[in-house]
């Protein structure tokens, strides 16, 4: 259920690759929702410790990423797009999707990203052993988590299908 205080926050989630930036611009258009990509945020706004050689990416500082969304967060109205979800205050979300993407269509999405080696292997094993659906059930309500499929296109449709219904459900307003 949406806070009475404010609109409504989505948050996607899911192993890179599994598409949450394209399902969440997809949302993002079709609603009056506003997309939070935090990976672009991050790297736009340098809220980051530098970069990680082994992992080869970017270190996100996550009480900058905190304090810079905090009033965006508490007005509402957001779905926000990260591989990761146990840093962000369980008050902020109203629902939690988690993507979820068959290990041969991830790898190819991932190969064809420019992933290989360890990086490759890692994000793969992230998926198999669902470790951002782990994530989700040790840091919100179980009620609010829904674990999508995101193979095809049509997954992608339906998802946003349904976040469309929870919005008319919850937060009409939120609907063009
Ligand atoms: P993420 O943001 O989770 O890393 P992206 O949205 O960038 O994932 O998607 C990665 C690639 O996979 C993109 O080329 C995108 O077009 C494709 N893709 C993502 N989700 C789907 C889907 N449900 N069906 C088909 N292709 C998808
Ligand atoms: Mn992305």
């Amino acid at each position: 259920m949406v806070d009475g205080q404010r609109g409504p926050n989505v948050l996607v989630t899911g192993t890179p690759g599994t598409g949450k930036t394209s399902t969440c611009a997809l949302l993002a258009s079709a609603t009056r929702l506003n997309h939070i990509n935090i990976g672009e945020l991050v790297q736009g706004l340098e809220l980051h410790d530098g970069w990680d050689d082994q992992l080869q990416c970017l270190v996100i500082n996550e009480d900058l990423v905190i304090d810079h969304l905090e009033e965006k967060m508490s007005a509402g109205g957001n779905v926000v797009d990260y591989h990761g979800c146990d840093f962000f205050p369980e008050r902020w979300f109203d629902v939690v999707v988690v993507l979820q993407t068959k290990t041969a269509v991830l790898y190819d999405r991932l190969s064809n990203r420019g992933y290989m080696d360890q990086k490759l292997q890692n994000n793969i094993e992230c998926e198999i052993f669902q470790v951002l659906l782990e994530e989700a059930r040790e840091s919100y309500n179980k009620d609010i988590i829904l674990a999508l499929p995101s193979d095809t296109i049509e997954d992608m449709s339906n998802n946003v299908g349904l976040l469309k219904e929870w919005l008319r459900t919850n937060a009409p307003s939120y609907l063009i």
